[in-house]
């Protein structure tokens, strides 16, 4: 069962995902969460180190949706039309209905699409469910929805039982 919320990878920040890394994988497209992955919380400012990231992947011809469970339209389309990419809001993630509409829009197939975000119980279950490669980064932010908030005791549970579900590996005989 914990499978379905491990992410493929992991990382610091939307900005530190290797553009190259993701070119040599395969990757032609990428499902991106918007609160708390690309902008702090409810923030219409996109940081330059992000802009700068969005920059390389157009450059390398990788193509980019957002799909934000944020119910917003308004908000999520201020920060899109920002970075010149697509969205779609109210996506109810981890339902997949949004994730398959988000590759449909960048025209991208599983195989060949990541999704990043910050949260196991939306981002990374939802990508996972679909069969597809996913990216867990730090959230930005503190400031959360109370909704999200309430999540993440969850989630530091779900993390704490993945750590000693890993852990329960047997010895190696050197270190015994
Ligand atoms: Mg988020």
């Amino acid at each position: 069962m914990f499978e379905l919320f491990r992410p493929t990878f992991q990382a610091k920040s939307l900005d530190s995902i290797s553009v190259d890394q993701l070119v040599q994988q395969g990757i032609r497209g990428l499902i991106i969460d918007l609160d708390n992955t690309m902008t702090p919380w409810n923030d219409l400012e996109v940081g330059p180190k992000v802009t700068e990231w969005f920059e390389k992947v157009h450059a390398a011809g990788i193509k980019a949706c957002v799909v934000s469970n944020n119910k917003r339209k308004q908000r999520v389309a201020v920060v899109a039309d920002r970075l010149g990419i697509p969205f779609v809001f109210r996506a109810t993630k981890p339902r997949r209905r949004a994730f398959r509409a988000g590759m449909q829009i960048i025209g991208t197939e599983k195989e060949d699409t990541v999704v990043i975000g910050d949260q196991l119980f939306t981002d990374i279950l939802g990508g996972n469910r679909l069969g597809l490669s996913t990216i867990l980064v730090v959230p930005i932010s503190d400031r959360e929805f109370i909704g999200t908030r309430l999540m993440r005791r969850a989630e530091r549970v779900l993390i704490w039982l993945m750590k000693r579900f890993t852990a329960a590996k047997p010895h190696s005989p050197k270190a015994r």
